[in-house]
């Protein structure tokens, strides 16, 4: 088999540490790093955002001029290590207070199509040679929606690199009207249902899905669970189409900044053999949130985007009758402002036992996985979800949602799960507030068997999630796109 070092040119719209709004960022930096590491030539490009511009330190000019543009490309290296980023600098799109997607009231950037396309057009001309970079790629890996028009612009070309497109998370479409169409100039045949049309506007989105060489997702199941209608977003029947070039990878973490052994960020290292030395951590939490500081006592965590997908509504529904149960609820994030409303009412009412803090906070995130006993995931959907990943490392039990990436990391607890030393935490297979309340009822009668319970715990923290196995995924599949390229 060929294992030749490849040439990977990495296409995304976030990258951790420079700019994050989700787990997008952790693997566009995790995947990366395992690659490098594995001897590939991996190049990462951005848009130069200014937030970006500003965690990455030094850059220096890579090109002047893109094409006969003002754009210009930029080059640094992700913090830590020799990954070289691209970033594409067009002040007027791209140097902005707020976010990459929107303003800090959340409301989307009105020109995100043509910061975008214009993103896209850099990446392309790079991965077509087009730039006398000196540099082309094997492999243009596009990351949703933001990067789905890259393929299309390739799809053109004689001479092209293969092409891969991973959904991070299908419900966001990269929709835009018809009249934007025109006035990108984008090609007029992809106005065509079974091109970039949907449904009279157009999706960036459809362009990776139609034109890459193979379509993956974040998790095996999520990868089946999008051929149907409940979790396609109409895109099920194009997937359906592709099914023989679609497949499911799960991400890995990053185990130098998740690893509750070396973690600077908590406020006592531990391992599974020290496994005491976490309830520091839980007297921290608890001091953290001002709730009374109680070893015994169980502490849920929660920490996430406040959105229906996320199953917030779900957890506020039965916060009330898990308060019988005498437990502490510690949440953070911040999103859908009905819900974090509700939510602060519900903290108002049950001040001695939930506490919530609405916002974005690193740190306290690693915080609450180290301090809790158990963490909360009742996603709807869930293309492969990170922090229960986190949870099983760190020794804090996950209760999550039988979906995506959830069913495929977290064994159940019953007795056989039990006798053979699989079972790492509980689930549920309704996305109902009775469901949600029967497992995290079953969660708490085990944490008072404490055997079986430290059990759960090692069965978890003793699992592998480094990027290393995923990345070998990847690289296959890098390989089965070259063979099978046009
Ligand atoms: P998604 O990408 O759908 O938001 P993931 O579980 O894949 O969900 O990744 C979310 C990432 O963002 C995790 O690393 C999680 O810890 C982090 N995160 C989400 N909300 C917050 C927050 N309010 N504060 C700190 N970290 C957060």
């Amino acid at each position: 088999m060929n294992r030749q070092p490849l040439k990977i040119l990495f296409v995304t719209s976030e990258v951790y540490p420079l700019i994050k709004t989700g787990g997008l960022a952790d693997v566009s930096s995790g995947l990366p790093l395992a690659l490098n590491a594995s001897g590939h030539d991996v190049r990462i490009i951005i848009p130069a955002y200014k937030t970006a511009l500003k965690n990455a330190g030094r850059t220096k000019i890579k090109l002047k001029t893109v094409g006969d543009s003002s754009i210009r490309l930029l080059e640094g290296k992700l913090p830590n290590s020799q990954v070289p980023i691209w970033f594409v600098d067009s002040p007027e799109l791209y140097y902005r207070n707020g976010g990459p997607y929107g303003a800090s009231n959340g409301i989307d950037w009105p020109d995100n199509a043509e910061r975008f396309n214009t993103f896209n057009q850099v990446a392309y001309q790079i991965a077509a040679n087009k730039l006398e970079l000196d540099w082309q790629p094997d492999i243009v890996h596009c990351n949703d929606w933001q990067a789905g028009l890259v393929p299309a612009y390739l799809s053109i070309e004689k001479q092209r690199p293969a092409t891969i497109f991973t959904i991070h998370n299908l419900a966001y479409l990269g929709l835009f009207p018809k009249q934007t169409f025109g006035q990108l100039s984008l090609n007029k045949k992809w106005w065509n249902y079974d091109k970039l049309e949907f449904h009279n506007n157009f999706s960036f989105l459809k362009g990776g899905l139609v034109y890459s060489d193979f379509i993956n997702t974040v998790s095996p199941t999520y990868a089946r669970q999008i051929l149907t209608s409940e979790f396609g977003y109409g895109m099920e029947g194009l997937l359906a189409y592709r099914q023989n070039r679609l497949s499911g990878i799960l991400n890995g973490i990053d185990e130098e900044h998740w690893n509750p052994e070396t973690d600077k960020l908590i406020t006592q290292n531990y391992n599974y053999e020290t496994l005491s030395n976490k309830s520091q951590n839980k007297q921290a939490l608890q001091k953290h949130f001002k709730l009374p500081v109680d070893a015994e006592k169980p502490i849920i965590g929660v920490i996430g985007r406040m959105v229906e997908q996320k199953g917030f509504d779900l957890i506020q529904n039965i916060l009330p009758s898990i308060m019988q149960h005498n437990v502490q609820v510690v949440m953070l994030g911040s999103g859908d402002s009905l819900l974090e409303t509700s939510l602060l009412s519900c903290m108002h009412q049950y001040p001695y036992n939930i506490s919530i803090e609405i916002g974005y906070n690193e740190s306290l995130a690693h915080l609450i996985e180290a301090g809790s006993d158990m963490f909360l995931m009742p996603s709807r959907f869930e293309p492969c979800g990170l922090n229960q990943f986190y949870s099983l490392k760190y020794g804090t039990v996950p209760i999550v949602n039988n979906t995506g990436g959830l069913a495929d990391s977290v064994v159940d607890t019953y007795a056989e799960t039990i006798e053979n030393q699989t079972a790492t935490g509980f689930k549920l297979f309704d996305a109902t507030p009775e469901a949600l309340l029967s497992a995290i009822t079953r969660a708490l009668t085990t944490f008072n068997s404490r055997d079986d319970w430290n059990q759960i715990i090692r069965n978890g923290m003793r699992q592998d999630f480094s990027w290393t196995s995923s990345a070998q995924h990847y690289v296959s599949l890098y390989h089965d796109a070259i063979k099978c390229q046009g």
